[in-house]
């Protein structure tokens, strides 16, 4: 579980805060979306959720681990649970498929036959068995986003914390990435909570979505109440914005 208590973030001092007063709940095992213009605060707001960012007030704890206050070791442990993936996929070019999964392992100390074993599962795990070898250039993107998952998940994560994770692709490799994602979190009971300014992702797969605007969670609801029923302007306008 998730929780943020009245949390704000500012960056520089005097300046606007990025988030203010969130308060907020992820349960175990939910596919949570967040939404918002650019600049509303979703990246930051997901990157408190593995300490990338610490709370300038308030609180964000994660799985019972109070993030503001977690010491470096607290910190490892918290980032093995948390996996997170990116646009941009954020892979080693230098590195094969195989070593790109085994990144985090090898970080780990895990021993080098468990890595392996664990890379083969992984590589079957995200439908990449037969490209282990390849260096990431030689792969589509859709391919590059199923190596970032697999890594992101390589250390038994938990939680998968999703950046504009199909912004970059498109609508049927978008579909695919989804759909694997829907499979972690039913196989695994993995957390996901993905950020998006694709309003049809959120239809697609989550189950509840809050909505940023300015920094400030201005709504929070399962999918289908938010789709039908929007309380906040915000809201109403990336709808209508979506079409
Ligand atoms: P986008 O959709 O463009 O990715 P976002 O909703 O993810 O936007 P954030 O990246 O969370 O928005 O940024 C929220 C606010 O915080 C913005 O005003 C941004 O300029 C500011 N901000 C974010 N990170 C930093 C930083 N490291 N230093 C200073 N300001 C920052
Ligand atoms: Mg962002």
């Amino acid at each position: 579980m998730i929780q943020f208590e009245s949390v704000a973030k500012t960056f520089t001092t005097g300046g606007l805060p990025a988030l203010h007063d969130v308060t907020l709940s992820i349960a175990a095992s939910e596919i949570f979306g967040v939404i918002g213009r650019s600049g509303a605060g979703k990246s930051t707001l997901v990157r408190l959720i593995n300490g990338l960012e610490r709370p300038s007030s308030g609180r964000v704890v994660v799985d019972g681990q109070d993030v503001g206050a977690a010491r470096p070791a607290d910190m490892r442990a918290l980032r093995r649970r948390v996996g997170m993936i990116f646009q941009q996929f954020g892979l080693l070019s230098s590195a094969t498929v195989a070593d790109n999964m085994a990144l985090p392992l090898r970080i780990a100390g895990v021993p080098a036959d468990a890595r392996k074993a664990r890379v083969a599962d992984l590589l079957d795990r995200v439908g990449l068995a037969a490209h282990g070898h390849k260096y990431p250039g030689q792969l589509s993107g859709g391919q590059k986003q199923r190596v970032g998952i697999a890594r992101a998940i390589a250390g038994d994560a938990r939680i998968l914390l999703c950046d504009e994770a199909t912004s970059a692709l498109d609508p049927e490799t978008t579909r695919d990435i989804l759909s694997l994602i829907a499979d972690l979190n039913r196989d695994l009971g993995l957390t996901i909570v993905m950020i998006t300014h694709e309003m049809e992702v959120v239809r697609e797969v989550c189950d509840r979505v809050a909505v940023l605007d300015a920094g400030r969670l201005v709504e929070t609801g399962p999918v289908a109440d938010i789709f039908l029923r929007p309380q906040a302007a915000e809201t109403r306008r990336l709808l209508a914005q979506a079409g």
